[in-house]
């Protein structure tokens, strides 16, 4: 049996192009790796057979009358948080276990114009507040290189699921890593693109000024292929860049490419084996001709705490929709309105949605609005402004993706202030609106992936992926699974 999943998207479009492949074939196959090996794994929140199978027949259709493209029947997941029409969308949360969407968010849309195929909604943190894949409803994601360790998150199912072959590539979100951060755990590559650059219509809302999506796939080539279905402008998202993306990007050479590498990045708080590994992968860029040079970005130090306060006032707003009338869970329990709306909040949302609520509730209170919410934008301003500093003289930034490689299940998700903590390298991407990239720069000594991320000017994520393609076309990547 050919393995399939270990193919790019262009090997099998090739396959699929020339007809020695159906589309059919290739979805009932991974159908059927789903059904076999996702019970380690809890990548996917719900699997369509059904819908998976009558889209790879309409792309068999189509690829016989000579419309198809490199994404048509290619099979693919999707964050549960991305409204599926006549698909439940449920954020991995009880408020919305049940809720069917009744139209398709913009990305779905753009994906299914190309006939590609939708395998299933991908596992998550509850409504995408967390880096570990733990607070899902409907339990926790395992990392497929060490099922008793966490994939990451809050896309830890869409990493999962790319990472033990159970799509050929998958669409997550990040507010402030959750694409990058689990595609680092995961032995992946992930692109957060640029702010504004892919429509957020129809993506259920965590922090707006933060959410973006972006791709999760086996290379940065398939990370670009995908990008380029869906990073197109968007009446629906006010939001969004005048210009579509340049896909691919001009293709320069790394050689008097300078490349930054901010300090802070490197300090005591990444892992010595993370270090190292970035440090290997620093001079794999030297070799290929880059200017390597260090760089400071004083403002990090103040990141993690603008980033929660931002993203928690946000979410704060965004989720006080959800009172039981409109749509979702609805309490039993109450005679009035506002116990209705009690009811329904405390029982439908777990923890760490309740305590993300709480923070930006109190944080935009009248009377601590500048304390709290005004300082943290100003901090953000100076992250912007930091960073358009370092752009002046240097093509791109690399750090760490995260301090640490994938814990131990259990270790640290139940500790709020150190699961924060370790957002750090993540996040100032978000606050900033830049593209940002996780590609494989080592392995730690018990085999685990090691991420680095490629950080762009805004509207670089071409650049980016052109870079990760030529660092990926050196370095040797593992699977997961043999
Ligand atoms: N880990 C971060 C948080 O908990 C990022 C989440 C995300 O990007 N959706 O908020």
């Amino acid at each position: 049996m050919m393995e399939y999943w270990k193919r790019s998207i262009s090997e099998l479009h090739a396959l699929l192009a020339e007809g020695t492949l159906s589309a059919r074939a290739l979805t009932e196959y991974f159908l059927e790796r789903i059904g076999r090996l996702d019970t380690q794994y809890g990548a996917y929140i719900t699997v369509c057979t059904e819908e998976a199978l009558a889209a790879a027949d309409r792309a068999d259709g189509m690829l016989k009358a000579g419309k198809g493209t490199l994404l048509t029947g290619i099979p693919l997941a999707v964050k549960d948080n991305i409204s599926t029409e006549g698909i439940r969308t449920t954020c991995a949360s009880k408020m919305l276990a049940d809720y069917v969407p009744p139209y398709d968010a913009t990305v779905i849309r753009l994906l299914k114009e190309q006939g590609a195929v939708l395998l299933g909604k991908t596992n998550m943190d509850e409504f995408a507040m967390g880096g570990a894949s733990q607070t899902s409803y409907f339990g926790g994601v395992k990392n497929p290189w060490d099922p008793t360790r966490v994939p990451g998150g809050s896309s830890g199912g869409s990493a999962a699921a790319v990472a033990a072959g159970l799509c050929v590539a998958a669409l997550g979100s990040d507010t402030g890593g959750s694409i990058r951060q689990p595609s680092a755990f995961c032995g992946v590559t992930g692109i957060k693109p640029t702010y504004g650059a892919v429509s957020r219509y129809g993506l259920i809302a965590f922090a707006s000024s933060l959410d973006q999506i972006g791709v999760l796939a086996k290379s940065a080539a398939d990370c670009e292929t995908v990008l380029a279905a869906i990073a197109l402008p968007d009446e629906n998202d006010g939001s969004m860049l005048p210009q579509a993306l340049q896909l691919p990007g001009e293709a320069r050479p790394l050689s008097g490419m300078t490349v930054g590498v901010p300090a802070e990045f490197m300090g005591e708080g990444t892992a010595q084996e993370v270090k190292d590994a970035v440090e290997d992968g620093l001079s794999a860029f030297t070799h290929m001709g880059a200017r390597v040079k260090p760089v400071s970005l004083p403002g990090l130090r103040f990141a993690v705490s603008a980033y929660y306060l931002i993203s928690s006032a946000e979410a704060s707003s965004n989720l006080a929709r959800y009172d039981g009338v409109k749509f979702g869970y609805r309490s039993r329990k109450g005679d009035t309105y506002d116990e209705l709306i009690k009811n329904t909040r405390s029982e439908g949302f777990g923890t760490e949605v309740k305590r993300r609520i709480l923070l930006g509730n109190y944080a935009l209170c009248s009377g601590f609005y500048d304390a709290y919410y005004g300082r943290a934008s100003r901090i953000r301003d100076q992250l912007k402004a930091e960073y358009a500093g370092l752009f002046t003289h240097c093509d791109l930034l690399i750090t760490p993706t995260a301090p640490t490689a994938a814990y131990t299940i259990g270790a640290q998700e139940d500790d709020p202030v150190r699961m924060y903590l370790a957002d750090v390298c993540t996040v100032t991407a978000n606050l900033a609106g830049l593209p940002a990239l996780n590609t494989i720069c080592g392995y730690t000594a018990q085999g685990l992936p090691v991420g680095m991320s490629l950080v762009g000017r805004p509207g670089d994520d071409g650049l980016l992926l052109n870079c990760a393609k030529a660092f990926e076309a050196v370095f040797p990547r593992r699977e997961a699974l043999a």
